[in-house]
């Protein structure tokens, strides 16, 4: 049977030349880069050179950077460490509506703690507006943070101009581009942002390993305590092997990011133009032009997208209904609900995400397969039957 892989916004695969680079240090290049012998020197020279090429691939300095054990922590990072920092200045953090779990749920959980916390709404599209965010600004306000594309839909935010609100009320601003790093060019001054998170698994590195940029002079409490490695801004032995994963997939990124942008997005657009054409009722969410180049997410009216997801899956195409974390629960994505979609248009999503690896003759089996799958789900189903009797 095919094996179609169409979730590249869930992880991607490692790529074969990141596995080579990082194979080394496994095994005779080991050592512990806090170690003051030649393991340790071998060791420490790896992880400086891929910060430093971190560094260059954001416009940061290599200073900046914080390598950390993936987006999630990035993201707990940010808000945890900025909120626990600031607390004398102020108490407000606001941030979107859409945002991924791993702001949501320390957002709450900051709540919990007596923080207040401003969930700025978003149009249709999945946009946030920059009058909305200036309106819910206070003199109390310490943080915002706003994703710089959502997962989900694909929906691609103003950051620089966000950015640059926070910025001239002196508000420290974060970034999630778990979604964006190596895929579209990201400049921190240009996006006028003050922490960003990254993870490597989203661009073709290593699971388990990501960074926190934080702007020289911002202020974050510390978030693991112990050993003083990352100038004591987060303990524990360094992960050499998944950072010099991540680095590798960074110059790789570099060198095809143009022609993938330029190939996904016509891949892209093809599906969107094509799946109404051969698929009834479906509804495109996520902004028409404003998104990422690799993702496609469509409502199939009348369906479930879980058992979309699963009859695909029988045809050897995987995919996704909302996101992974959202899927093996009975809500519907809360990124869906906040674009407007009623619970049943919700529940009926289905979200395709292409990669490097991605061919045209996947997305020709994608088109073919997909509108049999519709039909015969239909026919089962008693809304359907109800609409079109
Ligand atoms: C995947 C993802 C994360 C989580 O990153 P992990 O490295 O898997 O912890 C955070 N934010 C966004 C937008 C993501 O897509």
């Amino acid at each position: 049977m095919k094996k179609i892989y169409l979730d590249y916004a869930a992880t991607t695969p490692t790529d074969p030349e990141v596995m080579a680079a990082m194979e080394p240090y496994y095994f005779e290049r080991f050592g512990n880069a806090s170690s003051l012998h030649a393991y340790g020197q071998e060791a420490k020279k790896a992880l400086e050179d891929s910060r430093q090429t971190l560094a260059d691939f954001i416009g940061a300095k290599p200073e900046e950077i914080v390598f950390t054990s993936g987006g999630t922590e990035s993201d707990n990072f940010a808000l945890l460490g900025a909120a626990y920092a600031l607390e004398k200045k102020g108490n407000h953090i606001i941030t979107s509506a859409i945002e991924h779990h791993a702001i949501t749920e320390p957002a709450k959980f900051l709540e919990k703690k007596g923080f207040k916390v401003t969930y700025l709404g978003v149009d249709k599209d999945g946009l946030v507006s920059g009058d909305d965010l200036k309106k819910a600004i206070t003199d109390k306000t310490i943080l915002i943070s706003v994703m710089h594309a959502n997962n989900e839909i694909g929906t691609l935010q103003p950051i620089d101009q966000l950015g640059k609100i926070a910025k001239e009320k002196g508000i420290y601003f974060h970034t999630d581009a778990v979604q964006t790093l190596g895929h579209i060019p990201i400049n921190v001054d240009q996006l006028n942002v003050d922490l960003l998170s990254l993870s490597a698994h989203k661009f073709y590195g290593p699971k388990g390993v990501g960074a926190l940029y934080i702007r020289k002079g911002t202020r974050l409490e510390t978030f693991l305590r112990g050993g003083d490695q990352e100038r004591g801004r987060r303990a524990s032995t360094h992960n050499t092997t998944g950072i010099v994963g991540l680095a590798k997939a960074i110059e790789l990124c570099q060198k095809t990011m143009e022609s993938e942008i330029k190939f996904q997005s016509a891949l892209r657009d093809r599906l969107i133009k094509e799946i109404p054409l051969k698929v009834p009722e479906v509804r495109l969410n996520g902004h028409p032009q404003k998104r990422l180049p690799n993702n496609v997410n469509f409502s199939i009216k009348y369906i479930e997208g879980e058992s979309m997801l699963l009859s695909l899956d029988m045809l050897g195409i995987a995919c996704s209904t909302g996101s992974a974390c959202t899927s093996s629960s009975l809500e519907p994505s809360h990124v869906l609900l906040a674009i407007g979609l009623d619970h049943a248009t919700a529940h009926g999503s289905l979200r395709i995400t292409l990669g490097r690896f991605t061919r045209e003759s996947d997305i020709d089996y994608f088109l073919e397969k997909l509108p049999l799958v519709v039909q015969k789900l239909r026919a089962m189903s008693p809304l359907y039957e109800r609409k079109n009797p």
